[in-house]
Formats: C-alpha cells, sequence, structure tokens
C-alpha cells in the first residue's frame, strides 16, 4: 500500500480510483495521472495481472505515458488509463465492463476510456451502456477493426520519413531497409504503408503464420525472432513489446535509426541505453512521440473531425519528431530527454 502512495506523490498523479463491483466481479484501477490540458485519455487494459500491486503499477505507468504523449502531440488532453484484473473469457465479463462504466461515469468526464490490449469494441459497447465518456465503440470509426493501429502505423510511417529526411535529405523511403520486429495490429499496417513506399523489408513474429503471409505479400525477408537485432538495416522497428532496448540487443543492432510503436522500448535505467545508442551512432525516434497516431486519431474523433482531416493531423507527427531532433540537437541532450522536455512544457503551459 504505502509503495502505491509513494509512486502517486513521485509522478504527481490527480487521482487513483479502486473499482470493486461484487456482484460482476469487477475489480479494476482508473489512474488518473493529469488534466491541465484537458480530459484525461487512455484505454482500458484487461489482463490477469498476477497481482494488485502489479496491475496498480501498470495503470500509473500508463497514464503517465498517457500525459506525455497526449503533450507533445499538443492535443487538448489529458493522460490516465484504467485496467481491469480479469479474463476475457469469464463469463462474468459484460457485467464487469458495464460496472466499469458506471464508475467512469461518477468521475463527471475527468477520464474517457477506450480499447487498449486484451479490450474489444464489444467490451466498450458494455461501458457504452453507462457512460457517455468512452470511445472505440461499435460503429465510431475507433471501433472499426485496427483503425487505431492503422493510424499508429500511418504516424509511424510519417516519422520514418522526418528522420529520412534528417538523415539521407530525402524523405523517400524507397531505397531503404526497414526491419520490424512483430507482425501484429500495428507491425503489419506498417509493413503495408512502407511496401507501398517501396522499402525493403525484414520481418519477424512469434507466429510463423504471420511471417509466412508478410513474405508472400511483402516479398519481406523472414528472421527468426531472436536473430533480428543482428539484422542490417537502416531503421528497426520495434512494434511488439516494450523493454526491449538493453545493453545486450543495443550491441547487436546494425541500423542508424530505432524507430517503432511499442510503448516503453528502453529497458530501465532508461538513459544508459539511450548512451549506448548514442555511442553507436544510432538516432532514437522516442516511442511516445512516434506512436502517437492513435491517439491523435481518437482525439481528433472525439474533437468531431473526420477521416481525411484526421490523417492530416496524425501527419503532424513528422514536424514534432523534427522539432525534437532540433531541441536535442541544439542543447546537446538525447532525443528522449528533448521529447520529456517537449511534452513537459506543453503541460505546464496548459
Ligand atoms: P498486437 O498484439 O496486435 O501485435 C503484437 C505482435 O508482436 C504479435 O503478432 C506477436 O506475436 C508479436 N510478438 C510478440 N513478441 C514478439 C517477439 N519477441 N518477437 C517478435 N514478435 C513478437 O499489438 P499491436 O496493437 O500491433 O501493438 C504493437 C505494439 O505497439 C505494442 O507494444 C503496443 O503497446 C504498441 N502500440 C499499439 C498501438 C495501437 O494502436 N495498437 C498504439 C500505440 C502503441
Amino acid at each position: 500500500m504505502s509503495s502505491i502512495w509513494n509512486e502517486l506523490d513521485k509522478d504527481g498523479f490527480e487521482q487513483f480510483i479502486w473499482c470493486r463491483d461484487r456482484e460482476s466481479g469487477l475489480r479494476a484501477f482508473i489512474a488518473i495521472h493529469n488534466t491541465n490540458r484537458g480530459p484525461a485519455l487512455g484505454g482500458c487494459r484487461l489482463w490477469p495481472y498476477a497481482s494488485e500491486e502489479d496491475a496498480a503499477a501498470d495503470a500509473m505507468r500508463l497514464a503517465r505515458s498517457m500525459t506525455y504523449k497526449a503533450a507533445a502531440a499538443g492535443l487538448s488532453y489529458g493522460g490516465g488509463k484504467a485496467v481491469v484484473i480479469g479474463r476475457a473469457d469469464d463469463p462474468r465479463i459484460e457485467q464487469q465492463f458495464e460496472a466499469l462504466g458506471r464508475f467512469i461515469d461518477r468521475l463527471g468526464g475527468s477520464y474517457w476510456t477506450g480499447v487498449d490490449v486484451g479490450t474489444t469494441t464489444a467490451h466498450m459497447d458494455a461501458v457504452a451502456r453507462f457512460t457517455g465518456y468512452v470511445t472505440d465503440m461499435s460503429g465510431t470509426l475507433g471501433g472499426t477493426d485496427d483503425w487505431t493501429a492503422d493510424m499508429t502505423a500511418y504516424g509511424l510511417l510519417h516519422g520514418m520519413k522526418a528522420t529520412a529526411k534528417r538523415i539521407c535529405g530525402t524523405d523517400r523511403l524507397h531505397h531503404l531497409t526497414i526491419a520490424v520486429q512483430g507482425l501484429g495490429k500495428v507491425g503489419w499496417a506498417l509493413c503495408r504503408y512502407l511496401r507501398r513506399e517501396g522499402a525493403r523489408l525484414i520481418v519477424t513474429d512469434l507466429s510463423m503464420r504471420l511471417v509466412e503471409q508478410a513474405v508472400r505479400e511483402f516479398q519481406a525477408l523472414p528472421v527468426a525472432a531472436d536473430r533480428i537485432y543482428d539484422a542490417p538495416c537502416h531503421i528497426f522497428a520495434p512494434c511488439a513489446l516494450g523493454g526491449i532496448l538493453n545493453l545486450s540487443t543495443v550491441e547487436r543492432l546494425q541500423c542508424r535509426v530505432v524507430a517503432g510503436s511499442a510503448n516503453n522500448q528502453l529497458a530501465a535505467p532508461q538513459s544508459v541505453h539511450l548512451e549506448a545508442l548514442q555511442r553507436k551512432g544510432i538516432v532514437y525516434a522516442p516511442d511516445y512521440i512516434v506512436n502517437a497516431g492513435g491517439i491523435i486519431a481518437t482525439a481528433a474523433e472525439l474533437d468531431g473531425d473526420g477521416p481525411r482531416r484526421i490523417r492530416s493531423r496524425v501527419k503532424r507527427i513528422a514536424r514534432t519528431l523534427t522539432e525534437v531532433y532540433q531541441a536535442a540537437e541544439n542543447e546537446g541532450i538525447t532525443t528522449a530527454a528533448a521529447a520529456d522536455q517537449l511534452a513537459e512544457l506543453a503541460m505546464h503551459k496548459a
């Protein structure tokens, strides 16, 4: 318990809600990190956490990074996150999400939820029966299969173009080899965009079916999951798990740029791994800047924008990333530190 209070104080959380509904069996937490710029936005994760402490820590970590992501993207939203301790195949899962909807409604709009790892449009439909502070239900753009992931990949594509422009003087990607780790919703959509640009692809996934499909559809070169770090390429795109950049993987990398969708790519302590990347001359595109396409699209949909305007807002990731690179160069700091500065300035300005 005391460690939860310490964490809440350390990172300046505004509110932390314990949600318990005995009838449905719901056990959930909602962490609201910061609403200086507007209501906290952040999806709801459904996961069979080993302990309540793990779930609470995850909610806090994710909520905090949503604040930074939204602020750096210039959105009028803050950061929050909900986590439900449970499993999708629980027979009472629908009632649990209805109960979660009642908890969210009581917050009066300071937190908006949506889909995240483990949750689907059906869960959001259940939430929506009891509150309007929810996105990604059936019939919305966000509720369309893989739309958010597609927007995340679209933002990542433009982040890669901005990086190529800075390093090679052109934002065309046709002469580049890009290694994609993870062919899930975002990784797959990214490969599709990159292939259209004419880039050569190296791919890996734990699913052989996805790898074989990528070889067929994108003429990609397959590598085993544990060999992707050794693949000679221009850009390495981590689109699977967080925490994959550590001293041993960074040592193996043969790329000039790391730019991917995975959240929290740098293992702790981050500064050590950032320095290792810098020593090798590898440019790191801060994860929450390049993977902000999904949240930008959700915010834009809430603001009433249509698909064309949403795409153009997502595309602005290129400009934000260029600003981050420039600030890092001017001030002699890492790109991750420059991203934090940008986000913190936006939070305080608000
Ligand atoms: P997903 O679950 O659809 O896909 C992840 C893929 O990675 C799966 O195919 C899985 O088999 C593969 N994978 C897992 N471990 C691997 C390993 N060690 N080596 C190779 N492949 C491995 O997830 P997603 O929605 O595509 O998201 C991918 C990443 O991007 C996640 O870290 C997620 O948090 C982040 N992200 C996603 C979104 C979004 O809109 N979906 C937005 C921002 C960030």
